[in-house]
């Protein structure tokens, strides 16, 4: 399959089967901004909850944050976003479409839009931050920026978590939450787009042993996205080179996913040094250090950071995912999702409506949602649609009530990839799934 293909696939798949809409499509859409419709929004969450499990629940050497969107403005300023956070943007003077600079297109010399060469304007620097206005006066007194990354919030709760937590250094700060850039040139579907979710955790070390404690968190991040049930050989990390570490970073790695357009970041680790605790107490003027209990040794923690889209993992999964096949002469397409994160875990199908099929079904699904179990009756339609419906929405298991069921209580489960059919006693259903799942 071409890759071009592949991603007009995902997004057609992504709209059929409700994960992911165009916003405001009735309005002709808005411009790189997707809503998450029902299954979609539950993949998002299956993903968000297996980070802060993992983060948050299954350590006790980090804690949780939900600091607001909204800052003080001279937050961006200590972070060095006013001065730094830009692209270089370029304009077509035929048609007056923006550029960023560094596009290979640009760079040589031909619009992407109208074709006309060499007509850019210079490049000038753009800042990526969305800025308003709080309170009724729109004056400059009265700008804020929508946040363009969570981290910032973590930072300036440093001392109020680490005290009310009774955490000592290394501990970290986890994080959930949307950020905003005035990305110029958004596209490729999710991956790029100028509102988006970022989990971000900040671990806060002793300087000297940031080093050690970065190559510990490579390797975790590493772990989970395999655990997701990625392929590994689409996994790899990539290292900054000089010029492209940013203004507070030591040492930074990329993790990156071979997407259809290519080799891309999809979380980045990053080693910030004291950059940003020290700024923060600089332009706030409010001491930001930590005082070791043992020693009374006073310092400010270097800060490992390790932040990851979430509509990019979402991204990841589903073109890892995303596979089509034939079965015995008859074409299917399947989304083949951990069931951990697949949207539904189970649908439920009376093979006929009768013989009491139909109510021993909505009894099983009903008891299914009761166990927390999401799951989905299907009545309409051959069995084999049903099949495919469910193949492309990424269930794991199928579930039918058949013939048999009314002489022995036993259902059929279907799995999704290996195609096996096992038979289930109808009150171990639960149990049976529940067992896989966990
Ligand atoms: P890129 O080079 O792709 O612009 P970045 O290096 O600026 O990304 P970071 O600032 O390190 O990204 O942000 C951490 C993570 O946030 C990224 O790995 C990515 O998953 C996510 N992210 C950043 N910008 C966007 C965006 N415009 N749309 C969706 N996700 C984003």
């Amino acid at each position: 399959m071409a890759n071009a293909d592949l991603m007009d696939k995902l997004v057609s798949l992504a709209k059929r089967r409700g994960y992911i809409f165009q916003s405001s499509e009735i309005y002709g859409g808005t411009g790189s901004v997707w809503d998450y419709g029902p299954l979609g929004v539950e993949l998002k969450r299956n993903v968000k909850d297996r980070w802060w499990s993992s983060m948050v629940h299954q350590r006790d050497d980090i804690e949780g944050l939900d600091a607001a969107i909204l800052m003080h403005p001279r937050v961006w300023e200590a972070s060095g976003h006013v001065e730094n956070f830009t692209d270089p943007l370029v304009e077509c003077t035929n048609c007056h479409r923006r550029y960023r600079a560094d596009l290979p297109e640009v760079e040589g010399g031909q619009c992407p839009s109208c074709g006309t060469r060499d007509a850019f304007t210079e490049a000038r620097l753009f800042n990526l931050m969305f800025k308003t206005f709080m309170g009724p006066v729109e004056d400059s007194s009265a700008a804020v920026y929508l946040r363009p990354e969570t981290a910032q919030g973590i930072y300036v709760n440093f001392l109020n978590v680490q005290g009310t937590a009774r955490q000592k250094v290394p501990f970290g700060i986890a994080q959930i939450g949307k950020a905003f850039r005035n990305e110029i040139t958004p596209g490729n579907f999710i991956f790029r787009t100028r509102e988006f979710e970022q989990a971000e955790m900040q671990f806060f070390v002793k300087p000297g042993e940031d080093e050690a404690w970065f190559d510990r968190w490579m390797d975790t991040r590493m772990e989970w996205h395999r655990d997701l049930g990625i392929r590994p050989e689409k996994l790899r990390f990539h290292e900054h080179g000089p010029d492209e570490l940013a203004h507070y970073a030591k040492k930074a790695f990329d993790v990156e996913y071979e997407f259809p357009f290519g080799w891309k970041e999809f979380e980045g680790i990053h080693n910030r040094t004291d950059y940003d605790l020290s700024r923060h107490e600089e332009f706030s003027g409010k001491r930001l250090q930590y005082i070791d209990p043992g020693s009374n040794e006073r310092f400010i923690p270097y800060i490992v950071e390790t932040s990851m889209g979430v509509d990019r993992v979402m991204l990841v999964l589903l073109a890892d995912a995303y596979r089509e096949e034939d079965v015995e002469g008859e074409a299917r397409v399947v989304l083949g999702l951990h069931p951990a994160v697949a949207p539904i875990k189970a649908a439920v199908f009376p093979l006929v409506k009768k013989d009491g099929m139909p109510e021993l079904a909505e009894k099983l699904n009903a008891s299914l949602r009761a166990a927390a179990i999401p799951s989905f009756l299907d009545a309409a339609g051959s069995i084999g649609r049903r099949y495919r419906r469910q193949d492309e929405a990424g269930t794991p298991w199928c579930v039918t009530i058949d013939g048999q069921t009314n002489e022995d209580g036993s259902v059929t489960i279907r799995d999704r990839d290996s195609l096996e059919q096992v038979r289930v006693a109808t009150d171990k259903v639960t149990d049976w799934l529940s067992e896989r799942l966990s």
